[in-house]
Parts: C-alpha cells; sequence; structure tokens
C-alpha cells in the first residue's frame, strides 16, 4: 500500500462483513482496502463457522442415515466404516475453494488486500503489522469496522482446543470422543453436539434455561428438537447450570447443579464444548487511540447508519448490535456502502430468518408466540406436520411442521416457524412473505408445486385464515 494515497475506503476484518462491503465498493468505483489477519478471507463463517460447519453436519448426517435408515428404503449395505480423516479433508476442500473464490473476486472488483492486523493510529490512518512481517499504514476517508466476534469462554476453564474446546476445536477433532458435554445449548451446542453424536460420542448438553435452541426458537418447535435429537440419542440436562469445571487429570470433569440452586452432580468427559454465546471482537484494535467506546457487551456504538460517533467511521456484523448471523453481516455491508456511496440504505432487520442445521432443520422468521403474548399483540396460529405432507412421506422424512402466526385482525403474517425436512429452504418463501407484508391468505392462494415440502407451508398458510386441506 501507498502511505501518500488516501483510499475511498479502509475496512478492518476480512470476514462476511468486510469482504462483502469491499466488493460492494469496488462494484461503487471506489478506491478499497481490505486488511484481513488470519491469512485467509471470508472470517468467521467461511474458515471455522458456517462453511466447516455444514460440510461436517452433512456429511455425519449422511452417515448416520447410512447406518440406521437404509434398510426400510430397500438399500442393503455392507460393511460401514467413518473415516474421520477424509471427512475433514472434505471439510477443508469447501473450506480453501470459497475463501480463495473471495480473492478472485476482490482482484475483479480492484480491491486491494493486505494480510494484516489493522489498528487505529488516527482518525483517518490504521497501521498495519503485516503476516509477512513488517509494518504500514494506510489512510482512508472512510473507516469500517468488520473484526467481527470470539467465543465467549467460561471462566475457570482454559481453552486448549483439544480437550476444552469451542466450535473452532469442535470442527476439528481428530478422533471421535466418547463423551462429550456441551456447556450452552444455542445452534452451536446443537449443531456441533449432532455431528459428534451422529459420528458415535456420547453427548450431554447442559442448558441453563428450560428450552434448548438459543435465543428466538418457537417453544412449541423447541420442544420438538429437543424431542427429536434425544431420539437420535443426544442427552439434554435444562435448568442446569455449570457451576465449574477441571480439566487437570485425563478427561474433564464438570459440575453442575440445578439453574434454581439445589442437587449437585459431576459429568465426566473426554472432550467439552464451551458454547454459551459469542462477543465481539476488538482486542488491538486501537479504538482507545480514537476515543472510541464500546457497549457492556463490547459492541462498537454506532447510529442507524452504521456511524460511530466519528461519522467516518462505521462498524457492522458481528462487531456491533444485532444477531450475529453471516447473512445479516451481508445485508449491512452492502447498506453500508450505499449509506457512504449515496446517502442511504436499507436493512429490514424484523425479517432476518435463523436456520440451524440439525436434522431435522429448524428454521425461523419474525416473531414467536411468546414475543407476541409478551406484547399482548393478538394472533391467529396455523399448524401443518410433514407427516401430512406428500413429499415428506415419499421421502420417508416425516418429523416436524410448519407453524405460521399471523396477526388476528388484518392476516399480516408475523412469525413463521418451522422445523422439518430442507427448512432452512423453505423459510426464504416466509423471508419474503414477510419483507412484502404478506397475508396468511396471500399464501395460501399461491400455487405451490405438487409434490413438494413447500405444499406444508401453503397449508399452514391455509389453516392460519381458514383450513388446511390435507390434516
Ligand atoms: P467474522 O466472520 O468474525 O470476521 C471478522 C474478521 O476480522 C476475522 O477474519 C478476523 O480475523 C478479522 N480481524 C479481527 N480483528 C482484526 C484486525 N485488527 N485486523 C485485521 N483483521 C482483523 N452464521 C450464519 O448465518 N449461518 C451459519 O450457519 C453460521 N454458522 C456458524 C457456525 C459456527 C461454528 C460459528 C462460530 C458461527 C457461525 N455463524 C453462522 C455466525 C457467522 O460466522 C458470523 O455471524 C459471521 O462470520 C460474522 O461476520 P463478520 O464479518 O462480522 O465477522
Ligand atoms: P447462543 O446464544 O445461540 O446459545 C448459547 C446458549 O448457552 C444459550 O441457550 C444460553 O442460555 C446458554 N448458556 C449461557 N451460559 C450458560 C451456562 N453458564 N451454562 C449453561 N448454559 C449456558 O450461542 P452459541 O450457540 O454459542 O452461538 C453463538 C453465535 O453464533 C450465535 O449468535 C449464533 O447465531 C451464531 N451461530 C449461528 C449458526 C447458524 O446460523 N446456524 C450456527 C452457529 C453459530
Amino acid at each position: 500500500a501507498s502511505e501518500a494515497e488516501e483510499k475511498d475506503l479502509v475496512i478492518i476484518g476480512g470476514g462476511v462483513a468486510g469482504y462483502v462491503a469491499a466488493i460492494k465498493a469496488g462494484q461503487s468505483g471506489m478506491k478499497v482496502t481490505c486488511i484481513e489477519k488470519r491469512g485467509a478471507l471470508g472470517g468467521t463463517c467461511l474458515n471455522v463457522g458456517c462453511i466447516p460447519s455444514k460440510s461436517l453436519l452433512n456429511n455425519s448426517h449422511l452417515y448416520h442415515q447410512i447406518l440406521h435408515d437404509t434398510k426400510n428404503r430397500g438399500i442393503e449395505v455392507g460393511d460401514v466404516k467413518l473415516n474421520l480423516g477424509a471427512m475433514m479433508k472434505a471439510k477443508e476442500t469447501s473450506v480453501s475453494g470459497l475463501t480463495k473464490g473471495i480473492e478472485f473476486l476482490f482482484k475483479k472488483n480492484n480491491v486491494e488486500y493486505i494480510k494484516g492486523t489493522g489498528a487505529f493510529q488516527d482518525e483517518h490512518t490504521v497501521a498495519v503489522n503485516l503476516v509477512e512481517g513488517g509494518e504500514t499504514t494506510v489512510r482512508g476517508k472512510n473507516i469500517l469496522i468488520a473484526t467481527g466476534s470470539e467465543a465467549t469462554p467460561f471462566p475457570g476453564l482454559t481453552i486448549d482446543e483439544k480437550k476444552v474446546i469451542t466450535s473452532t476445536g469442535a470442527i476439528a477433532l481428530q478422533e471421535v470422543p466418547k463423551k462429550m458435554v456441551v456447556i450452552g445449548g444455542g445452534i452451536i451446542g446443537l449443531e456441533m453436539g449432532s455431528v459428534w453424536s451422529r459420528l458415535g460420542a456420547e453427548v450431554t448438553v447442559v442448558e441453563y434455561l428450560g428450552q434448548i435452541g438459543g435465543p428466538g426458537m418457537d417453544a412449541d418447535v423447541a420442544k420438538q428438537a429437543q424431542k427429536l435429537l434425544q431420539k437420535q440419542g443426544m442427552k439434554f440436562k435444562l435448568n442446569t447450570k455449570v457451576t465449574a469445571g477441571d480439566a487437570g487429570g485425563e478427561g474433564v470433569k464438570i459440575n453442575v447443579e440445578a439453574a434454581k440452586g439445589g442437587k449437585e452432580e459431576t459429568l465426566d468427559a473426554d472432550v467439552v464444548l464451551v458454547a454459551i454465546g459469542r462477543r465481539p471482537y476488538t482486542n488491538g484494535l486501537g479504538l482507545e487511540n480514537i476515543g472510541l467506546e464500546v457497549d457492556e457487551r463490547g459492541r462498537v456504538i454506532i447510529d442507524q447508519e452504521y456511524r460511530t460517533k466519528i461519522p467516518h467511521i462505521r462498524a457492522i456484523g458481528d462487531v456491533t448490535f444485532g444477531p450475529m448471523l453471516a447473512h445479516k453481516a451481508e445485508e449491512e455491508s452492502v447498506a453500508v456502502v450505499e449509506y457512504m456511496a449515496k446517502g442511504y440504505g436499507h436493512v429490514n432487520y424484523g425479517a432476518i430468518p435463523s436456520v440451524m442445521y440439525t436434522h431435522p432443520e429448524v428454521a425461523w422468521v419474525g416473531q414467536n408466540e411468546q414475543e407476541l403474548k409478551a406484547a399482548n399483540v393478538k394472533y391467529n396460529v396455523g399448524q401443518f406436520p410433514f407427516s401430512a405432507n406428500s413429499r415428506a412421506k415419499t421421502n420417508l422424512d416425516t418429523e416436524g411442521f410448519v407453524k405460521m402466526i399471523s396477526d388476528a385482525e388484518t392476516d399480516r403474517i408475523l412469525g413463521i416457524h418451522i422445523i422439518g425436512p430442507n427448512a432452512g429452504e423453505m423459510i426464504a418463501e416466509g423471508v419474503l412473505a414477510l419483507e412484502y407484508g404478506a397475508s396468511s391468505e396471500d399464501v395460501a392462494r399461491t400455487s405451490h408445486a405438487h409434490p413438494t415440502l413447500s405444499e406444508a407451508f401453503k397449508e399452514a398458510a391455509m389453516a392460519t385464515y381458514d383450513k388446511a386441506v390435507h390434516y
């Protein structure tokens, strides 16, 4: 980088938030530099998050299905063996293909990529400690903080990513543990717990709350998800808190007690997965050099246009407010560049979907029943089970349901909650419906191809404003 030249935009962090903003800025004709310290683009999501976890979820599901769900389909298989090394290789191939793809897109859109750690020197200057040694500085008219998040540690348990692991260790274990304890029954705990349970580990999930799934999951869906995961072999301890852990011996000992106090118990494990949430990452960013503060949860404080109190410095993605999701970060990337280039942008935070990639999948958008009750909103609910859906029946994959909630007065859809096969793909229709302010009748009167799983979506809509036909 030339020290004299001032860029239109300097981005710190090459995760989803940073790299998408870089490409969009390049496309808008801005001179842009993206600084990333990990040596590869794509951030948490591509390197150690969404992508590697979905590779393992997909392949561990296939393995589990071949072991347990072929005979009734008329398929007889011989010896089935797990080759964990090869499964990890497949994961690495997916990851490296995608991260290299971003480097190509950077070149195509004239984005300068600097491998190094960035820190604010002053309000327009970022000093970069280069991965390959040495230092440089870059100046920007605008600067975007997109430094993401990291796993929240559990006090008293030192992460070694072998015995005491975060999701980063959980996507890279070299052998299947006999016993795994998962602290936290949110999305990471359930997705990674599923992977290792399918591959043969005895998995116990300890969750502080009375419900699994983390924030936002509808209680009916969470209950059903727990039932189905239990059927697959996972164990759950709800309303239970971990009080201490000891990884000093051969395995790990985890002390738990009832959340409200009471009976204590010690769980033994070979591996403990700490999955109690993630926190914004601003270590070493030099925010103090420019007088920028973070809130009590470590989030960079911004306004509606993603501006910090220094207006040309903005922040998006996991490092600031909102759900820590890759597609949320991506929406913000487009909007923040539009704010810079044109003065306006838009993200509809009421229509950001959530997906849990277990089997069956769980997906939702909008509000759940508990939230609507708490807000005193009157609503109608329509539900349709996959056991009454023709495609689910032909696939012998009938567990779960679609639940739609609409406003009692206007029938405008307020929330959609799905547990079932392909829920993560199906929710896109729900997001579109919410985005366009559709009523359940609008969806019910829309033709859906037969036989498809999405007919369950249509029938749930029918059940919301009237009656389902096939149930
Ligand atoms: P990050 O992806 O964390 O990127 C920030 C980047 O900034 C990092 O690469 C970091 O190295 C770099 N950086 C930090 N500080 C500096 C510095 N000073 N200088 C230079 N570079 C710096 N979300 C989904 O939507 N779907 C999923 O299926 C999903 N699965 C997940 C699975 C796991 C196991 C985990 C952990 C997360 C998952 N997420 C998923 C969440 C998703 O990964 C994040 O929401 C997303 O990565 C946020 O993007 P970001 O760019 O804000 O931050
Ligand atoms: P989470 O917030 O989803 O779940 C954490 C869970 O841990 C909560 O249920 C909480 O009640 C529980 N918990 C907290 N402290 C505890 C304690 N001391 N003892 C027992 N339980 C405790 O967080 P996560 O699962 O770590 O995921 C982190 C972030 O990553 C989330 O924002 C999530 O959206 C994102 N992510 C998304 C996906 C996806 O979209 N499929 C996948 C993985 C991660």
